[in-house]
């Protein structure tokens, strides 16, 4: 039986010409390699996302479209047979005017999907021709006949059974005689609308048409060497991981690391496909494996850092020795759909914080009126700039003395909302933002150097 590996490359992967060129050299050594998602060109979804919100000067919404198609011709500029794919490109850009032009008086989020679709849209075709050029046997492929999702526009919902009944029909015979190349990030609602799947998205892209193919492997190229004992620009003595198990890389992409969109691990475990993710720029410094089994399980892995948490905190003396009282409370938050990270509980209070479910960056908010419900059942305390550190590995609890070792270097921080205990891979709380990069310097130091 042909073996099947999806790679993945993201913005800054296939940015230009040379970086592109690179991917090609990374597709051409594995002839595992035959489907290829991408993510639009570095830079050209942030544009699309400002042209969506509605730019109402001319003048201004025109030079935006000038960076986004600057950013296409100095690729096309360095084709041999550039006519084609500038015709093609110039068509989309035609649309990106006319979107752009929409959004001014009717900014929609499905408006938004169209147009920001438009970065991988034209992405693929600029590495179709790249390969193509090379004498690369490959076919550009619009995913959006594959990848169908509800219509909740801007994060919309993968449909899994449906996706892997068009893969079979309208992807795997093309799979057989070519190289395919298609867009991370987008696909399409049953009625053909656009949809995203939230911005980061490609790298879920890329596990749920892996999974839907049932392919050997998932590759995900990206613009840093594999993951790390934690964020090299905070902790320069970071190491990288050569390997690590699914629970632990999901735990690591939940609580900061930002190196995989946090879904992407949920498809390759369901199918149990090995993730390799690995620098295109640098293909030669090898990466990191993320399996579901992996020979060493250290009890500390690794330290993610999260930031812009909201706490909140509720208080009622009704809480104590009642019952039930949580139950309404979850009832607030649920009704007006707040997602609830981490929890801790006394007697009278509640501390929790909120997931960031949108991608309007920031701090997430709790939204005025899950306020005033709350309120007329307890105190509400709403606290910012605070961050989240996560320490994570195996089965801390059974390793001696380790609180100690944990809590002891950080003696002289203000640690809030200490959690542990609900999985056995993490242990979180929250600092003051202004000292949670200080927080993780000491605890790499202390956990990670010179053991
Ligand atoms: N191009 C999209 C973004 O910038 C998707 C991705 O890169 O994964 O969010
Ligand atoms: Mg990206």
């Amino acid at each position: 039986m042909q073996r099947f590996n999806v790679a993945k490359f993201g913005g800054t992967s296939v940015a230009n010409f040379d970086a592109m060129d690179r991917c090609a050299n990374i597709i051409n050594n594995n002839p595992e390699t035959k489907l290829i998602l991408i993510s639009a060109c570095s830079g050209v979804t942030n544009l699309l996302v400002n042209l969506a919100r509605g730019v109402q000067d001319e003048t201004k919404r025109n030079s935006i479209i000038q960076e986004i198609s600057g950013i296409h011709n100095a690729t096309i500029e360095r084709f041999s047979e550039p006519h084609q794919v500038r015709q093609d490109i110039n068509h989309i850009t035609q649309q990106i005017t006319q979107y752009a032009y929409t959004a001014v008086d009717k900014p929609s989020k499905q408006l938004t999907d169209q147009l920001v679709a438009c970065g991988e849209l034209i992405s693929t075709y600029l590495l179709t021709q790249l390969m193509n050029e090379r004498g690369l046997p490959v076919k550009r492929f619009d995913i959006r006949q594959v990848l169908l999702t509800d219509s909740n526009f801007g994060k919309a919902e993968p449909q899994i059974e449906q996706i892997e009944a068009l893969a079979q029909k309208n992807l795997i015979p093309l799979l057989r005689d070519h190289i395919v190349v298609t867009q991370g990030f987008i696909g399409s609602d049953i009625a053909g609308h656009t949809t995203t799947l939230g911005r980061g998205g490609s790298d879920y892209s890329a596990a749920l048409i892996a999974e839907a193919i049932k392919a050997d492997g998932l590759e995900i190229w990206t613009d840093v060497p594999g993951m790390y004992t934690t964020d090299p620009r905070i902790v320069p003595q970071a190491e990288p991981i050569a390997e690590i198990s699914f629970s632990e890389a999901s735990e690591m992409a939940n609580f900061g690391a930002k190196i995989l969109h946090p879904s992407t691990l949920v498809p390759a475990l369901r199918h149990n496909i090995p993730v390799f993710v690995g620098s295109s720029k640098f293909p030669e410094k090898g990466g990191t494996w993320i399996k579901k089994q992996v020979e060493t399980c250290p009890s500390f892995r690794s330290l993610a850092l999260r930031g812009n948490q909201t706490m909140v905190t509720l208080r009622s003396l009704d809480m104590f020795h009642a019952y039930g009282f949580l139950a309404k409370v979850f009832e607030v938050l649920a009704k007006h759909k707040v997602s609830v990270d981490l929890i801790t509980t006394s007697e009278v209070s509640v501390s929790l914080t909120l997931d960031q479910t949108n991608t309007s960056g920031g701090a997430p908010q709790l939204p005025p009126l899950a306020r005033e419900e709350l309120e007329a059942l307890c105190t509400v305390e709403v606290e910012n700039n605070l961050s989240l550190v996560a320490l994570i590995g195996n089965k801390m609890r059974d390793k001696k003395g380790y609180a100690k070792q944990v809590f002891g270097t950080l003696e002289d921080f203000n640690l809030r909302m200490i959690c542990y205990g609900a999985s056995p891979h993490n242990l979180c709380f929250l600092v003051e933002e202004s000292v949670a990069k200080q927080a993780i310097q000491c605890l790499h130091k202390e956990l990670f150097e010179n053991v």
